[in-house]
């Protein structure tokens, strides 16, 4: 018999830095008298994003929804466009917050990431870009996208939530495509508490993106565009600022609990995870392991459900990650413009995200896995 944790694990825990450097920060920032509003230690934060970057072309947000709204508004972006229905419901949110109607296509069945081929195929006069998303961290299929943007004149947005610290051919993920977010929200592997950067192509925009998330403001007494209120906190950036000194070793804790997911799970009949897999296989880009996504299918004896349930009676809360399909949320239901979803809807009825953050141990995952061998 395989025991129950005796405390919940849950599918993540946010990363929490050393407590006496936190404590230091915040009473630096009590010293200061500064709490928001671009103060010294958001200022620090920004360098050292700028140099792990790679490029002065960013900037920072309270969080990645607002950074995503403010890049589609920055660019003026308009009418239709096209985005992939397995991603988190933000994704599309932000386009309909700009007034930007979302056309759902079909994924790739290996990446989950928008199939380039679905994507050609769904643009109409009103196109004016496209949303993808590097969904669990995963690189979409960089060149066709690009390809298909420069041919019909698009803007190329990346959802980049899951990908912070991906690199692809030696620079960030970032650097591809017009503009991408990456979110910086507790849940994901790098965080600020709450937060959010856009990296983009384009150096003008710098002043507009800046401008977007202060009211519009410039200096005291104008307002060059309506703007909102998007600004991180120096709590926010003090987080931030001290994670990422420790990202290296986060992310190498995150292989090695990937890799014993793989040595456990690999010989399960019915569990498919090749989705986990691919990261280590190839040599083009370097993963950050943020997700431990598995397809549960007909060979396996529960259904995805069933699994998930029977998870839980062992004190393990996974994630259906992305289940529902955004075409099947009350808000999106019947409202939107869709292609044939047939792969993503296969995806999302398999999907099962299972846990994985630091402080998870491997003889965690191999009990984990056990529960799940189990049947
Ligand atoms: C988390 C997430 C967002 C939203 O980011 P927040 O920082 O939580 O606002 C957007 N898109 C995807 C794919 C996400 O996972």
């Amino acid at each position: 018999m395989i025991r129950p944790f005796d405390k919940p694990v849950y599918v993540t825990r946010p990363y929490l830095p050393d407590l006496k450097a936190y404590q230091d920060g915040i009473a630096e920032i009590w010293k200061n008298q500064w709490l928001t509003n671009n103060g010294p230690v958001h200022q620090r934060y920004v360098k050292n994003l700028e140099a792990f970057f790679g490029t002065e072309n960013l900037c920072v947000y309270t969080n990645g929804t607002l950074a995503l709204q403010i890049a589609l508004q920055g660019m003026g972006i308009k009418g239709e466009v096209i985005t992939t229905p397995f991603t988190f419901v933000a994704t599309a949110h932000c386009l309909c917050w700009n007034n930007i109607a979302p056309v759902f296509v079909d994924i790739d069945p290996e990446t989950y990431t928008l199939d380039p081929a679905a994507v050609e195929a769904a643009i109409t006069p009103r196109t004016t870009a496209i949303l993808a998303v590097h969904v669990f961290g995963n690189p979409c299929n960089l060149d066709a996208l690009q390809r298909i943007a420069d041919k019909h004149h698009l803007a190329l947005i990346y959802d980049a939530a899951h990908a912070f610290g991906v690199d692809v051919g030696g620079k960030s993920i970032g650097f591809f495509g017009d503009c991408s977010m990456f979110s910086l929200h507790s849940t994901k592997l790098y965080h600020s508490i709450e937060g959010g950067i856009l990296v983009f192509r384009n150096p003008a925009l710098k002043q507009v993106f800046a401008y977007l998330r202060n009211f519009g403001f410039k200096g005291e007494t104008e307002v060059m565009m309506v703007g909102t209120n998007a600004k991180m906190t120096e709590m926010q950036a003090l987080m931030g600022d001290l994670i990422l000194s420790d990202l290296p070793k986060i992310i190498a804790k995150r292989k090695m609990l990937t890799e014993a997911y793989i040595a456990c799970l690999k010989d399960v009949p019915g569990i498919n995870i090749h989705a986990l897999e691919a990261p280590l296989r190839q040599q083009v880009y370097t993963p950050n392991f943020a997700y431990v996504p598995v397809d549960i299918h007909e060979g396996y004896p529960l259904s995805r459900d069933a699994l998930y349930e029977k998870l839980k009676t062992f004190n393990v809360y996974t994630r259906r990650y992305f289940y529902p399909l955004l075409t099947d949320f009350t808000c999106y239901r019947g409202q939107v413009a869709m292609g044939d979803l047939s792969v993503a809807k296969r995806v999302a009825d398999g999907i099962l995200t299972l846990p994985i953050y630091y402080g998870l141990e491997t003889d965690d995952v191999c009990r984990i896995c056990e529960m799940i061998a189990g049947g």
